[in-house]
């Protein structure tokens, strides 16, 4: 099989027709053997529905139900299991990224042998609102990941040899490093291709404020695991590296304060006496103590059968 379309989605069940046709054209003009595996992530207007619809008429399609609506990482992470294809596609479903760009991005992979090729969106038809802390966004990427050539590390629209996609495990809400995911398993001739992008036509993005908005609700719990659940090290590390600073400090005022003290009849320092013992005690320890559950929590994480397993509600394909 050439190639394998994976279009994680939610809640798109306006698009998914004409979406739909407009692969199969693609495919069909250019003679690719293909299939679309449609992972729907929970969605709960009729979108599983009208996937059904369109299985019956086109048995390359295949399609998972999530039982909830997990993400979009996890729903890509699923497509990439079950991918095919010799070349893996990526692409919303919300018709913003052209399918006609499939042979294109096809043929840079088979044939200039990149292991990944990211669409980018150089004229974007997106509100400012997103388009600028995108870029923000895209500049530290950059830098972070050593990828130098990239402008769009989020594009949805990407292809990879079916190697790469067996081999990187997107968790949480990796998909917008997936690139870097690539270069850190040895997948790292990466290119880029740009392409067209539209407004979306049906429906409305799903990342938004209310992504943020969610951070305030629920219990605690929940709001820690989900903030902090994959990257503990990210709230105990800060943690411990604050209060292991404040302890450094403290400890040097005290040999200081015990070295003015030295040979000054005038003034006495008692060790056990100054705040500023307690103080580096307690803090170094502290922070000793953040640092270490840090560490833990990102060994459990690693090792967690969980940390990939999403329940499946239902399957279109075998
Ligand atoms: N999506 C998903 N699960 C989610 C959120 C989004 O599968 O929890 C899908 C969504 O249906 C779309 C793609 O991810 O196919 C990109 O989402 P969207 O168009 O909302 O993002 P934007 O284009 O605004 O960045
Ligand atoms: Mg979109």
């Amino acid at each position: 099989m050439d190639i394998s379309v994976v279009i994680p989605l939610y809640n798109e069940e306006e698009s998914l027709p004409e979406l739909t046709s407009w692969i199969e054209r693609v495919m069909k003009s250019n003679g690719f053997t293909y299939e679309i595996i449609f992972i729907d992530d929970g969605s709960t207007d009729g979108s599983f529905y009208q996937i059904r619809k369109l299985s019956e008429i086109n048995p390359n399609i295949r399609a998972i139900r999530f039982s909830r609506n997990y993400g979009k990482s996890p729903a890509l992470h699923t497509g990439f299991q079950e991918a095919r294809g010799d070349v893996v596609i990526t692409m919303d479903a919300d018709l913003q990224d052209s399918p006609d760009e499939i042979p294109e991005l096809y043929r840079m992979i088979k044939e200039e042998g990149y292991d990944l090729v990211s669409g980018w969106k150089k004229k974007r038809y997106d509100p400012l609102s997103k388009t600028l802390p995108t870029k923000l966004f895209n500049a530290t990427a950059r830098r972070v990941s050593g990828i130098k050539n990239l402008h769009d590390f989020n594009c949805g629209l990407k292809a990879y040899r079916s190697q790469v996609v067996k081999n990187i495990e997107v968790y949480g809400d990796m998909h917008r490093y997936i690139p870097y995911l690539a270069k850190n398993a040895g997948y790292g001739h990466i290119g880029e291709k740009e392409v067209k992008h539209q407004a979306r036509k049906y429906g409305h993005t799903k990342f938004g404020l209310d992504r943020f908005v969610n951070g305030y609700l629920d219990l605690g719990t929940l709001w820690f695991q989900t903030k902090f659940g994959v990257k503990p090290m990210h709230i105990f590390g800060l943690l411990g590296s604050f209060m292991f600073l404040i302890g450094f400090v403290a400890v040097l005022t005290v040999i200081i304060l015990k070295l003015v003290s030295i040979g000054n009849p005038n003034f006495h320092f008692y060790l056990t006496k100054s705040v500023y013992f307690y103080l580096s005690l307690a803090s170094m320890i502290m922070g000793l103590q953040f640092f270490l559950t840090g560490f833990m929590g990102e060994l459990i994480i690693r090792n967690s059968s969980e940390r990939n397993s999403y329940k499946i509600a239902e399957r279109i394909g075998d």
